[in-house]
């Protein structure tokens, strides 16, 4: 997969991060792609505050959107932010074989544990998913201690 190619999906995961910000949410978005690595397959946003479900990250909402599949070999997972404990393990059980990471440095999560399992790891290091972030967390600090346990 070409790093352009890369880069175009991760503008789908902005998309729905920026979509979650202007509906007063946790800006963070994701996609999932099949393996040719330009069908999108569901996407998808943090939906913390806007379902008042803590379980909804952007990474199971793209999942769910996608709908059943028998196998999620040569899939990509997009995400503005690196993968949490919870969505790392959604990659792990349902065999994803990408995770294409918008961002690491607000958010230090499960993909060198990802990487040690045989999955495919894109650090992108986008100034954009980084700026909204920070930015994120210095207007909301409360809401996104509760986003990560804090
Ligand atoms: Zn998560």
């Amino acid at each position: 997969m070409s790093l352009e190619a890369d880069r175009l999906m991760l503008r789908t995961a902005v998309e729905e991060a920026r979509a979650g910000l202007a509906e007063g949410g946790i800006p963070i978005g994701a996609a999932l792609y099949g393996p040719d690595g330009a069908t999108l397959l569901g996407r998808g946003r943090n939906r913390r505050v806007q379902d008042g479900d803590p379980s909804m990250h952007a990474e199971t909402a793209a999942f769910r959107a996608a709908g059943r599949r028998r196998s999620y070999r040569g899939t990509t997972m997009v995400t503005t932010l690196s993968p949490c404990w919870y969505c790392s393990g959604l990659v792990r059980q349902f065999g994803i074989s990408r995770v294409v990471v918008g961002e690491n440095r607000t958010f230090e999560g499960g993909h060198g544990w990802l990487a040690d399992h045989g999955v495919q790891i894109v650090i992108l290091d986008d100034p954009e998913c980084a700026a909204l972030m920070q930015e994120f967390i210095a207007a909301r600090p409360d809401l996104w201690n509760e986003d990560i346990g804090l």
